[in-house]
């Protein structure tokens, strides 16, 4: 069985900072795993543990995403591709699925594809269910639970107040959300094997655009629908009232501040 994980490197959402004009200064954030690849990952590593699948790791990223690559190797993956190249500098989900649907494509067409519900950096959620679409596979979103059983993946589906399983023939796209497990942490052994492969090596891939042989109008902010105009934090709504008294007065106090806002 083989499986495509996808892997987005993104700035630590918890070291972001604001700067005084009022811009998400990134500079210096540290770059980490996307949170909800981890999960995915870690399904996937499950279903290598029970069914000996095959798991290969795919990023769209700058040169530094060969991080995020190692560290999936160093968790338990078999090989990685970066995809890396200036030309896909800025790109929207719908340049990004071109670039990884064509890489899909290349790398041959897997059992099942695993990504993240949503990426820390757009939160758009559009990258799993857009590259369904582009590579013509049926697709389940927002799973917390998934198994494998006789050609088919058995998923459990998160809604408001309940669950839905849902059951769909392989090959298929999965986005993983991250109520669905705890990440697998890089093992020992694992660790120093995961950077000896060098970029290009057959275990460890950089392919360019030229490599994947794409349109360059389809590729970066040139291939991308929508542009980011501005990004900018809400105003900070001053200092938070410290309530005060007994806690049964502050109880009480806080009740009242929430029917006068009609919240409860
Ligand atoms: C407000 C905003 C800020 C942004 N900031 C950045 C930034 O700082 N740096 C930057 O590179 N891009 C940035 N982007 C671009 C954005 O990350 C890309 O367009 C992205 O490829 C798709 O959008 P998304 O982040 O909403 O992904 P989503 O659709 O939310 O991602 C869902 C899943 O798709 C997979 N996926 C998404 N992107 C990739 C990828 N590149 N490689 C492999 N798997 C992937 C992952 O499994 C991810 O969990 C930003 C976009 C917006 C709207």
């Amino acid at each position: 069985m083989e499986i495509i994980v996808l892997i987005k490197q993104i700035h630590d959402p918890t070291r972001l900072r604001v700067s005084s004009q009022g811009r998400l200064v990134t500079a210096g954030v540290p770059l980490i795993i996307n949170p909800d690849d981890l999960r995915a990952l870690k399904e996937a590593l499950k279903l290598k543990d029970s069914l000996g699948a095959r798991v290969t790791v795919l990023s769209l990223g700058p040169p530094e995403a060969e991080e995020a690559l190692r560290e999936a190797l160093a968790m338990g993956a078999d090989r990685a591709y970066l995809l890396s190249d200036p030309a896909f500098a800025d790109p929207d989900a719908l340049a990004t699925t071109y670039a990884l649907g064509s890489a899909i494509h290349k790398i041959g067409t897997p059992d099942l594809i695993l990504a993240g519900q949503l990426s820390g950096h757009g939160t758009s959620a559009q990258v799993g269910p857009r590259l369904a679409e582009y590579l013509g596979y049926p697709q389940v979103t927002n799973v917390s639970a998934l198994e494998i059983d006789n050609g088919s993946v058995l998923a459990k589906r998160v809604l408001e107040e309940s669950y839905l399983e849902v059951e769909v023939a392989l090959p298929a796209v999965v986005t993983v959300n991250s109520a669905a497990n705890l990440p697998r942490l890089p093992h020992g052994a694992r660790i120093m094997n995961a950077y000896q492969d060098p970029p290009g090596s057959e275990r460890f891939a950089v392919w360019t655009a030229q490599d994947l042989d794409l349109e360059p109008q389809k590729v970066g902010a040139a291939g991308s629908a929508t542009q980011i105009r501005a990004t900018t934090v809400p105003e900070p709504k001053g200092p938070p009232e410290m309530l005060t008294g007994s806690p049964q007065e502050q109880a009480r106090a806080l009740v009242g501040r929430l029917r006068a806002k009609n919240l409860v």
